[in-house]
């Protein structure tokens, strides 16, 4: 168990406490450079009041970066970029540039963090947003050194000065180069998890779906038949199932060919499926026939869904595949009880099928 302090510091697990330890490391090592600048105050390298002044910027602002990303309100702020790391490294350049005009001798370390600082946008900032901050550091870090060499020629000499800007300018396209890069893969890689992300969809769809009609296929209807064996036992009741056959569908193929029977496959799927409760499936059993399951229903009640596809078919027009051509579905209904043998009430269905046909099609028989 956690603390509570840790818990008020950091926010609740995931993502977003993340980026609060993240803003919360970069405090820290603000924090040990806070330390060190006050060092140099006492060594006489920094003026006291401007070493003060910039310490409370650099402080200041990122206490506001953790209470905007602790409170949640980066996200509203910036929807696409909650760390809000773009402003904590333009906020960094700054801080490090400001720390260049008053660190005097010393000054020359402080380089070394402004590429740290723009290091750390290198694995979430867009190309254009790491070319940006580049260039302005590399705007920023020149204006200041020309400023100083020309208000404060003594302690920042003009050539030192030059020869400065010369290695800023060395390890600032480094660095923007290699944020270019590392932006560029970080592209490759979202694409790919795209890529890999829709062929685990048609993986899913192949595995589940009956490709022509889009209703679930005869391998998902068995798992599901399984599973709801399983959820009978607990609850105790009774599911229905129901065979649905086609009727004289051979004709059907044999006088306007397999595309159109194709056809009337799917116009039955999307023709009947309205007519289902939330929990009831029909998968595509084989050929032209189909299997219906009704969790937790009787047989009046799935006679009367049965009914309502009947009816709902019945409406449908197939004059696009043939005029006047009407469509009719013998069914064969089983109650399975909590503990009865799924195969074995299938082929009760079937046999129920078998009786409706012989009564003359297009009507439902119970088992
Ligand atoms: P009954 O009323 O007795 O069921 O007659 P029927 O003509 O529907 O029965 P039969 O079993 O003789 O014919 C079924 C036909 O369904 C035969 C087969 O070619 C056709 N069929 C099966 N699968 C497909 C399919 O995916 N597409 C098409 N177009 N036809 C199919
Ligand atoms: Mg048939
Ligand atoms: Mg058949």
């Amino acid at each position: 168990m956690e603390s509570s302090l840790t818990y008020l510091a950091l926010g609740p697990p995931g993502r977003q406490r993340l980026r609060v330890v993240m803003v919360l490391l970069t405090m820290a090592i603000y924090g040990v450079f806070a330390i060190l600048q006050h060092v140099e105050v006492r060594l006489g390298f920094i003026d006291a009041w401007s070493s003060a002044w910039l310490t409370a910027y650099y402080l200041g602002g990122s206490l506001l970066f953790y209470g905007l990303v602790r409170s949640g309100g980066s996200v509203h702020l910036s929807p696409q970029e909650p760390s809000l790391t773009f402003w904590q490294t333009l906020h960094g350049v700054l801080a490090m540039v400001g720390a260049y005009a008053i660190t005097g001798p010393a000054r020359g370390a402080v380089l070394a963090i402004l590429v740290l600082v723009l290091a750390y946008g290198m694995f979430s900032l867009s190309v254009r947003q790491a070319a940006l901050l580049a260039g302005v550091a590399l705007v920023a870090l020149c204006s200041v050194m020309l400023w100083k060499s020309q208000t404060d020629p003594a302690r920042y000499p003009p050539w030192v000065e030059a020869v400065h800007l010369a290695f800023g300018v060395i390890v600032l396209s480094g660095v923007s180069a290699l944020s270019v890069r590392m932006g560029v893969l970080r592209q490759r890689l979202r694409q790919q998890k795209q890529e890999l992300e829709a062929s685990l969809e048609q993986i899913r769809l192949l595995a589940t779906q009956d490709e022509l009609t889009g209703l679930l296929n005869r391998r998902h209807m068995t798992a599901l038949l399984r599973a709801e064996q399983v959820r009978q036992q607990r609850t105790g009741h009774a599911m229905t199932l129901v065979l649905i056959d086609l009727d004289l569908f051979k004709r059907i193929n044999d006088e306007h060919g397999h595309q159109a029977g194709d056809t009337v496959l799917r116009t039955f799927a999307q023709a009947v499926t309205p007519q289902l409760r939330g929990a009831d499936v029909l998968a595509r059993w084989g050929g032209e026939e189909f299997l219906l399951m009704l969790p937790e229903t009787g047989a009046p009640q799935a006679r009367q869904c049965v009914e309502r596809m009947r009816a709902s078919l019945a409406h449908v027009s197939f004059d696009t595949v043939a005029t006047g051509l009407r469509l009719t579905f013998s069914a064969g209904l089983a109650v399975c009880q909590p503990g009865e043998s799924i195969e074995a009430v299938i082929e009760l269905a079937d046999q129920a099928l078998y009786r409706a046909k012989q009564a003359g099609r297009n009507c439902t028989v119970g088992a």
